[in-house]
């Protein structure tokens, strides 16, 4: 029977072993960490924000958005919400949209994954870190912590550069190099944003529920709602997060903290002298000492944070960039090499906040499932 290796056993790695053991294929998954799905038991605050109802294209950064909106158009929401409830589980949408499992916990999605890739068979090697792969006449060659091992496919499901105290360092894209892949400029993204200390001072641990917009000299590059969390070096939050897929050092930031509260109102209300029942009262208080009171108003509604930078990687939830669509086919397979694919944020295509991206993570994998299949 030919054989197929998966390296990584995060999301993409272990929902694709899943797809390519139920329809009788032999797969060994090797994982570099000691357990399977770390990142995946992270996700969503620990909750598990595994998809979203409001899924397309639109929601993802890449260099082929198209391929991405025929990829969600054949395995989007609704097949990954059957999928994993396949398995066992519910999961439900919350009012945004975003599907969690019914119980909250990601790190019970992990277990589900596990039991079920114990109940098909699938070989899982761990602390098996794949350091050199090549192929030759007689198919993959693969050396995982420090054995050989060989293949009639490979799936590179080692994800990207973010976060890599849960296993992935971006080491990776070396062995997608050694067959003349090129990777997209990569940088953090769903990141916390570093800013100007000033203008954040006194505002720690204050979450508003905000606007945001991000400005280039003047030029509007994104606007949007939602969390704003001010932290000790700059500010956190969904909106944060979001506005982080645009924003780089040396562009500003207006929050506008009251966003359901028209500017006319917002001046007579201030007109009483105190904004007791405007906003937070810490906030109040670091506001007063920010700006003379004939100038809340304006604060309030456009409150000024200069951008410096991004937290790095090791706060990112994911990578901009990778390894570009276009230099792969439908079923994600690479046009270098037949039997190598590639699953997850390996790809050059990161989604926005909202379970985009564990969305992108098993798409990629039924589509790689499929591709495997007919390349045999
Ligand atoms: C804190 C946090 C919260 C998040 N929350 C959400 C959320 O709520 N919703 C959402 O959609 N997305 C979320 N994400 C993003 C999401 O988790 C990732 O996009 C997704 O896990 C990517 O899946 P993947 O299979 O490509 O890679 P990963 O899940 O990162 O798995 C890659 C695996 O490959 C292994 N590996 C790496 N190199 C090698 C090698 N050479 N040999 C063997 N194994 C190797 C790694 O150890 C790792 O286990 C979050 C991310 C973080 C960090």
């Amino acid at each position: 029977m030919r054989h197929t290796i998966i390296i990584g056993g995060g999301a993409s790695g272990m929902a694709c072993a899943v797809f390519l053991a139920r329809k009788g294929h032999s797969v060994t998954v090797l994982e570099r960490g000691e357990r399977l799905g770390r990142k995946l038991s992270a996700t969503g605050n620990g909750q598990g924000n595994v998809t979203n109802v409001h899924m397309g294209a639109e929601h993802y950064f890449s260099d082929d958005p198209e391929k991405v909106a025929r990829a969600l158009g054949r395995f989007g929401c609704e097949e990954t919400v059957r999928f994993l409830e396949s398995m066992g589980g519910i999961f439900l949408p919350d009012a945004r949209g975003r599907v969690y499992p019914a119980g909250r916990q990601a790190s019970a999605v992990t277990d589900l994954f596990r039991r079920e890739l114990l109940r098909l068979g699938v070989e899982v090697r761990l602390g098996a870190a794949v350091t050199e792969l090549s192929h030759g006449p007689n198919g993959f060659s693969l050396l995982a912590g420090g054995e050989r091992c060989t293949a009639d496919a490979v799936v590179l499901a080692a994800g990207g550069m973010a976060a890599p105290n849960f296993g992935t360092d971006g080491s990776a894209y070396e062995l997608a190099r050694g067959f003349g892949h090129t990777i997209t400029p990569c940088r953090p993204a769903l990141v916390q944003l570093r800013c100007d200390p000033s203008a954040v001072r006194g505002l720690k641990g204050i979450r508003v529920d905000a606007g945001l917009r991000v400005l280039r000299q003047g030029k509007l590059l994104f606007e949007g709602r939602g969390d704003v969390l001010f932290t000790e070096s700059g500010l956190s939050g969904d909106a944060v997060f979001r506005a982080s897929s645009y924003a780089q050092a040396g562009d500003l930031i207006e929050i506008d903290l009251l966003p359901d509260v028209r500017a006319e109102r917002l001046k007579e209300a201030l007109g009483k002298g105190t904004l007791l029942c405007i906003v937070n009262n810490g906030l109040a208080r670091a506001l007063e000492k920010k700006a003379p009171r004939g100038q809340l108003a304006s604060l309030l509604k456009r409150f000024p944070v200069g951008v410096t930078g991004t937290l790095g990687y090791r706060y990112a939830q994911v990578t901009r960039g990778g390894i570009p669509l276009a230099e792969t086919d439908e079923s994600l397979m690479s046009r270098l090499q037949r039997g190598l694919f590639f699953t997850g944020e390996i790809l050059n295509t990161d989604g926005e906040c909202g379970g985009y991206n564990l969305q992108w993570a098993f798409t990629s994998a039924h589509l790689a499932a499929e591709g495997v299949e007919q390349c045999f």
